[in-house]
């Protein structure tokens, strides 16, 4: 867990950045706000194998921007381009987010643009669904060694999140809105309870709750998670699991 506050980085995390090994490969789930930073002191830069963006609001590719310049200037930087796995468009709105002037990143980046269905990122079987967020946004499944890792990105309530759960040993499940909350928008987050409906109707074999905003109580959202998959988890900064 490099990073798993919701919608911005909070006071004791980065946004949105997860950090999955399997055989030696690393893959980077999003690459937020903040996330470069801790990112420095857990590996190695140059030892990142590829990168999946979910979508690309900025609490989950910013950060995009610092690892260019690492690239570029730390003069550690190994020769092979890094996959960049994405949304139609990143390789656009990344290079305008680096330089006003939108040169490309492709020194940097092999672009992947990414849409639903399956794809192999190194040693992992990746499976992508749509999810329901104003932007384009992909969950993903990753399979290796007989497990299974489920991330859903930002999402509403979403049937093809469930199917694409469905037997998963572990849900990182975002429930970034309180229950509470009367004004909430239908198709952009889950609540907590959402979040444990998702993970029981999917018959997952553990519910990680990630992307809570510093402003709204993470507790709480453990707690309303666990009304519908009681063995609910909310994942820490820095946290490791093995699957
Ligand atoms: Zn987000
Ligand atoms: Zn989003």
């Amino acid at each position: 867990m490099v990073g798993c506050t919701g919608s911005m980085p909070g006071p004791e995390s980065p946004a949105s950045c997860y950090l999955v090994e399997h055989e030696g490969f690393r893959l980077l789930l999003d690459l937020g706000n903040g996330a470069f930073g801790v990112l420095q002191g857990l590996i190695d830069i140059a030892s990142v194998d590829a990168v999946f963006l979910t979508h690309l609001h900025a609490d989950h590719c910013l950060d995009v921007a610092p690892f260019v310049v690492w690239r570029r200037y730390s003069g550690r930087s190994p020769g092979p381009l890094v996959p960049l796995y994405a949304p139609v468009a990143a390789e656009r709105r990344l290079a305008l987010a680096y330089d006003a002037d939108g040169d490309g990143l492709t020194d940097v980046f092999d672009f992947v643009p990414v849409g639903p269905g399956a794809l192999q990122i190194g040693p992992f079987q990746a499976q992508l669904a749509r999810t329901a967020h104003p932007v384009e946004c992909y969950a993903i499944r990753l399979s290796a060694g007989g497990r299974s890792l489920v991330y859903t990105g930002d999402t509403g309530p979403c049937p093809r999140v469930v199917d694409l759960a469905r037997g998963a040993d572990v849900l990182l499940a975002e429930a970034a809105h309180p229950d509470v909350d009367p004004a909430q928008p239908p198709g952009l987050h889950l609540t907590g309870r959402q979040a444990g409906e998702h993970a029981a109707a999917a018959g997952v074999g553990r519910l990680l709750l990630t992307h809570v905003p510093p402003f709204v109580d993470g507790q709480a959202q453990l707690a309303a998670a666990c009304t519908a998959f009681p063995t609910s988890e909310l994942v820490r900064p820095l946290a490791v699991y093995q699957l």
